[in-house]
């Protein structure tokens, strides 16, 4: 009975999902003579640029599948592989390049969908975390963050919408393995608004249907979208069938009970819930949810959808000279992620550059604003997936990776205008600290030189036991994933001709701190404390466990503490 209901369901519905297609339209708004022409302000309208944020094991890798699966760049998913089989392979770095190949660094991932250039920023995780993954969310113009049905906001997922949040960038929730058991829905949705302090706003709600996952209502368009299990195991686009409350086809396909309890949850949620604010979710302050399966692909669409309907196109990027808009003519963009030596044979680095304004092609001359110098920008790659493709052209939100014998640094800002500085990017306080201890003695100038590079690139923080980081003491070197400790041993050995080894500090919960250098000095000694100091010899306090950092933050108050460099 139910089975021939949503077959005829299904015929219906087809007709309705060309029609709810043609609705979404990225260049709204653009006049229409941009909207014929090739012009800028057609390609930023139509750019959706964002990253993923999640705890690991939430989906992340499962999901980006499934949205390439989508955007037709791969036509079966199960083909981005490597990450999820190299998840334990942290302390060999090289063997994780050899056998990652590009996928290490295939940092963007650029599809068209429905009209719309999205890119997505890949946001390192597990082992491979570091202080990439938050510096890559300084290049997107949007979040989505993933959570676990069963888990909801978990460590890392606080970390990184904490660097969201700071930023005000819009962040966009999606619920994922709905396919099996979880949390109340009414509950997760409390739970992330209590724990992250920002409103809530379901847009896709799940419907169950005998306790299975069997589709999802979007509010926003007043449409249910029915999704049928099929042979694929989500290696292929869901099966759905699409229609509205009111049809009595999509009535009887839902069944009584499911339809009786999803129009209990919807009356609830128009009732109780924060009515939908678009001006709030591009300030950052309300997220808008959906629930879905990434594995089998269930709600993933509905999901995309509106997530590129309400995503903010490129954004402005705050400078010297003050916002700098992407419609600007002029070119400029900034250097956010450097990746060195993907390939041992050619030993090349890789600076990964978001472009802010104008159009950026193959091979154009631009200004090194920090150095005055003009360099041309030759070489530039996209990256798909395990595959690099030379670029000829790109605009505002792009990624593209320019080779670099290492003139640049992280947050360099290239331009053809030689006036234009983008605001530096933050650094992340690291959870690790360790005792950098040459092999050789004699080899120190190497280490020096190495460590200093290393720095520049932000590969890892060093730190001294001094404030004159010139003389004598043993550095120390700060990372945010361990991974960053293996990569920088290699580097300092194969590149810099100089063997160490570390010895891991322990504690962490790292303040920077302002106050008279006497009793910064004194609180310093203390047990269960270290005091260090930055490449900028700005001093800093190392807690052993968070007990001795509260016990001194409540009792110190002469002292000043920063979470980050002030
Ligand atoms: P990541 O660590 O966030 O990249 O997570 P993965 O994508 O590697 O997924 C972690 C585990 O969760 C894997 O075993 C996936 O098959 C599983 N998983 C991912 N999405 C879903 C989902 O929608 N439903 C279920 N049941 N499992 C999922």
């Amino acid at each position: 009975m139910f089975f021939a209901g949503f077959a005829v369901a299904a015929a219906f519905i087809n007709k309705a999902t060309n029609e709810v297609l043609s609705e979404t339209d990225p260049l709204a708004g653009v006049d229409a003579h941009a909207k014929s022409s090739n012009s800028a302000a057609h390609e930023t309208a139509r750019r959706r640029t964002f990253a993923i944020i999640s705890h690991p094991d939430a989906g992340k890798t499962t999901l980006t599948e499934k949205l390439l699966l989508y955007g037709g760049a791969i036509h079966l998913a199960g083909s981005v592989k490597g990450r999820r089989a190299q998840r334990h392979a942290t302390s060999d770095w090289m063997t994780l390049e050899q056998e990652r190949g590009i996928s290490v660094t295939s940092s963007v991932m650029q599809f068209e969908y429905d009209g719309y250039v999205v890119n997505l920023l890949d946001t390192p995780g597990h082992g491979d975390f570091s202080e990439d993954t938050y510096r890559t969310l300084i290049a997107a113009d949007s979040a989505v963050m993933l959570l676990d049905n069963r888990r909801g906001v978990e460590e890392r997922t606080r970390q990184l919408f904490a660097v969201c949040k700071r930023r005000r960038t819009p962040i966009f929730t999606f619920v994922n393995k709905c396919d099996r058991a979880g949390e109340d829905p009414l509950k997760l949705i409390g739970d992330v608004e209590a724990d992250l302090e920002i409103d809530c706003h379901a847009i896709t709600w799940p419907i169950f249907r005998e306790d299975r996952f069997a589709g999802v209502f979007d509010r926003r368009r007043q449409r249910v979208h029915l999704f049928a299990a099929d042979e694929h195991h989500g290696s292929r686009q869901a099966t759905v069938s699409e229609g509205s409350l009111d049809d009595a086809l999509v009535r009887e396909a839902l069944g009584t009970e499911a339809l009786e309890r999803l129009e209990h949850d919807i009356a609830l949620l128009d009732a109780a819930g924060h009515p939908f604010d678009h001006a709030a979710v591009i300030a950052g302050t309300q997220t808008p949810v959906f629930f879905g399966s990434a594995l089998t692909n269930f709600g993933v669409e509905p999901f995309l959808h509106e997530f590129l309907d309400l995503a903010p196109s490129p954004t402005s990027r705050n400078s010297t000279t003050g916002p700098i808009q992407p419609d600007d003519k002029d070119f400029s963009g900034f250097v956010f992620k450097i990746q060195a030596n993907m390939d041992a044979r050619h030993r090349d680095r890789i600076a990964f550059m978001r472009v802010v304004s104008g159009r950026f092609e193959a091979a154009m001359d631009a200004v090194h604003t920090r150095t005055g110098q003009t360099i041309r920008l030759s070489s530039p790659q996209t990256f798909m997936a395990r595959e690099r493709t030379a670029v000829t052209e790109a605009w505002p939100g792009d990624v593209i990776g320019l080779f670099d014998r290492g003139a640049l640094r992280i947050g360099d800002t290239l331009s053809t205008r030689s006036d234009i500085v983008f605001d530096g990017i933050p650094r992340f306080a690291p959870e690790h600290f360790a005792r950098v201890v040459l092999a050789d003695p004699m080899r120190r100038k190497q280490m020096d030189a190495g460590l200093r590079q290393l720095t520049e690139e932000g590969a890892a923080q060093v730190f001294f036991t001094s404030p004159s980081a010139v003389a004598g003491p043993v550095p120390i070197v700060g990372a945010v994933g361990l991974l960053q400790f293996d990569v920088l041993l290699h580097r300092l050995e194969h590149e810099y001709g100089a063997p160490c080894r570390l010895e891991r500090i322990s504690g962490g919960n790292p303040r920077w701190v302002k106050g008279p250098p006497a009793e910064i000095a004194r609180v310093g000694n203390q047990r269960g404390c270290t005091l260090l100091f930055d490449a900028r010899e700005q001093p800093l306090l190392l807690f052993e466990d968070v007990w001795s950092l509260r016990y001194t933050l409540e009792r110190e108050t002469s002292l000043q503490c920063f979470e980050v460099a002030p």
